[in-house]
C-alpha cells in the first residue's frame, strides 16, 4: 500500500489538487481541528476557498484514508491525520478540548464484542467524556 498522499489520491481515481495536499497539510500540522479551523489555516496558504469547498475535500480525504473524522455529539466534527492505530478521544465537556487516548489494552480494536453478531469488527469508537485538567483547576479557584 502506498504511503505517499499523492499516490493514494491517484490509486482511488482522485485527481491531485493543491488544495487537496494543502488541507491535508493542514490536518496533519494540528490534529483535531474543525472543518472552520481547517478552512482559516488553509486561507493562510493560498487565499480564499469557500467552507464548501474545505467539506468536500475533506470528505475526499477521509474516504481515501489519509484522515479520520471524529464526530462527538453535540460538537462539530474534528478531523485528524493519525489514522489506522483505532486510537481514542477523550474530550472536555467544558472548553471541547480534545486529546488522543491510546487503545485501552492490546492491539485494535481494543474492545472485543462479547458477541461479534456475526460481523467483522475492524474498529471500535470510544469517546472518553470530562473535564480538562485546566478546566478543572479553574473551577477550583
Ligand atoms: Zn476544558
Ligand atoms: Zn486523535
Amino acid at each position: 500500500m502506498p504511503t505517499d498522499p499523492a499516490d493514494l489520491l491517484r490509486q482511488r481515481g482522485y485527481r491531485v489538487t493543491g488544495q487537496r495536499l494543502t488541507v491535508l497539510r493542514a490536518v496533519s500540522g494540528e490534529p483535531h481541528m474543525t472543518a472552520d479551523a481547517v478552512a482559516e489555516t488553509v486561507r493562510a496558504e493560498m487565499g480564499s476557498i469557500s467552507i464548501q469547498a474545505v467539506y468536500d475535500v475533506l470528505g475526499v480525504l477521509v474516504d481515501v484514508g489519509l484522515i479520520r473524522r471524529i464526530q462527538p455529539a453535540g460538537s462539530p466534527a474534528r478531523f485528524e491525520a493519525r489514522v489506522s492505530d483505532n486510537h481514542h478521544h477523550v474530550i472536555c465537556r467544558i472548553c471541547g478540548r480534545v486529546a488522543d487516548v491510546d487503545c485501552a489494552a492490546g492491539s485494535a480494536p481494543c474492545l472485543t464484542a462479547v458477541d461479534d453478531m456475526g460481523y467483522e469488527i475492524d474498529e471500535a469508537e470510544v469517546i472518553y467524556w470530562g473535564r480538562c485538567p485546566e478546566c478543572r483547576s479553574q473551577a477550583r479557584g
